[in-house]
């Protein structure tokens, strides 16, 4: 396992019931329970954790979800306990039965690698980095090892199967090129996204009336949202960002007059008499990043990619982590085949792709509402656009909507429920309507 974060503990958890030894090499330090590790700066920012993601999670290390409320991790209504601006009106709360574990992205980590510590079939190389992969001399090409850093007295570490999960920044494509193997091509969605978040002392006088406080953009109107989402210790951790360089630098003066240009300034006006507890962090990426492996014309046998090192989407969707539970589970379910020879690896990296792809083209798609983001405009798209409006539009007052919407934005209900009659009819209606008249809405739906 190259990479000892999220993706690679899932992977070596799922790996270790199939194999005798499992190695994960981490380049940062693994033992670190604190936070702040430098190979996963995104941890200092929000992270929701989707419905089906924390199901697989569950199903992957049993007991997950109780250790992270014992460690202080607040459950939400994704309808109810979130009070949410979005599409330039406030939502009606109501229970849509999926709910979320707001904690910081580090007590998740933590938790899942101490699991991994007290795994006796996997190793830990801690503070080590791989530097490389390992062919067999002869025949197709078929991976032997991995070529490790010199802080280990044997660099070439011998196996049977190599997953990569070394996050955005993985050098596969280079290694796969420099064996001959071709150019790995990819696709980059430029959308100039950029984060800045603060952890505050929550304050109680808010506890009974929400547990988040979401303003989320009308695009391309807006470019930016803000959150105020709980985490343990009685704190909240505040994030703000945005799509072409709307966000703020990460400066406490300038963080706090940016949250006052979010479509409400609600967030502001609660964060500016809260007290701090950290310094604001910052984040910058330029879009959604994918490699096409699938490309590879002839794909080595022992070889995986997954997680971010695959296909890194824009963060402001969310979904990163649950698809590293959904391609850790097709490891679950395939490897065993692959023991017996009943599939390859190519076989399974495709089934890989088959997984971020519905993901990648829903965050695409809405990428795509910026007029800056560059690709093609189809008809499809536009009407997928026109309908999603209106959609986010009902879901503000229409119950049925916004758990149907809530319910497929958390990967648990399929998105063609959003075609529904009774929210298509509605939809149509309420977008067709202001060219006649007022628009519907649904105060006691
Ligand atoms: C600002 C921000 C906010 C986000 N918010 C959310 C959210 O709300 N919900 C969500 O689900 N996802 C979110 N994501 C996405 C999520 O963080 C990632 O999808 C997820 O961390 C990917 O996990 P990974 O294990 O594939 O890679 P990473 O978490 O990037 O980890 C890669 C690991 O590999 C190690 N490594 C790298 N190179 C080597 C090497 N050569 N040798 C050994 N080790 C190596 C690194 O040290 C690191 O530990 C967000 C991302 C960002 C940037």
């Amino acid at each position: 396992m190259l990479g000892g974060s999220i993706g690679g503990c899932l992977a070596a958890e799922v790996l270790s019931s199939e194999f005798d030894r499992v190695t994960l090499i981490e380049k940062g330090d693994f033992s670190d329970d604190v936070s702040d590790r430098r190979g996963v700066p995104q941890e200092k920012h929000v992270h929701l954790l989707l419905l089906r993601g924390k199901q697989v999670m569950e199903e992957i290390f049993p007991g997950l979800l109780k250790e992270m409320e014992q460690a202080g991790a607040d459950i939400a209504d994704q309808g109810h306990d979130v009070k949410c601006f979005h599409y330039g009106q406030w939502k009606n709360r109501f229970r849509t039965g999926v709910s979320a574990h707001y904690c910081s992205r580090s007590l998740l980590d933590n938790i899942v690698r101490r699991r991994i510590r007290a795994n006796p079939r996997i190793t830990v190389l801690s503070k080590t980095r791989a530097m490389g992969l390992l062919f067999h001399a002869e025949g197709a090409p078929c991976v032997r090892g991995v070529l490790l850093d010199e802080s280990v007295p044997d660099r070439e570490l011998a196996a049977d199967l190599v997953v990569d999960v070394s996050g955005r920044g993985s050098r596969m494509a280079e290694w796969l090129a420099k064996e001959g193997l071709g150019e790995v091509k990819k696709t980059l969605v430029e959308t100039k996204l950029g984060y800045a978040s603060r952890v505050y002392r929550r304050r109680p006088e808010f506890a009974d009336r929400w547990k988040v406080l979401l303003v989320l953009p009308k695009p391309p109107l807006n470019r930016a949202m803000g959150v105020i989402s709980p985490i343990e210790g009685d704190r909240w951790l505040v994030t703000t960002g945005g799509w072409f360089g709307e966000f703020p630098k990460p400066e406490p003066e300038e963080f706090l007059r940016f949250l006052g240009t979010l479509p409400v300034p609600d967030i502001q006006e609660i964060i500016r008499d809260a007290e701090p507890l950290s310094d604001v962090a910052g984040f910058g990426i330029p879009g959604s990043l994918r490699r096409h492996y699938e490309d590879v014309p002839v794909w080595p046998n022992g070889l995986l990619v997954m997680g971010d090192a695959l296909c890194s989407m824009n963060p402001l969707y969310s979904q990163g982590m649950t698809l590293c539970s959904l391609e850790a589970d097709v490891l679950r379910k395939q490897i065993p085949l692959w023991k017996r020879g009943g599939v390859g690896t190519n076989t399974i990296q495709s089934l890989l792709v088959n997984v971020i792809e519905p993901a990648w083209n829903m965050a695409v798609s809405e990428d795509m509402r910026f007029p800056e983001t560059q690709g093609h405009r189809s008809l499809g798209l536009r009407f997928h656009h026109w309908y999603g409006s209106g959609l986010c539009e009902l879901a503000a007052s229409h119950r049925l909507t916004l758990q149907t919407q809530v319910g497929v934005t958390n990967l648990v209900v399929p998105p063609s429920q959003l075609f529904r009659p009774e929210i298509a009819a509605r939809v149509v209606f309420n977008k067709l309507r202001p060219r006649f008249g007022r628009t519907v809405s649904h105060p006691h739906a």
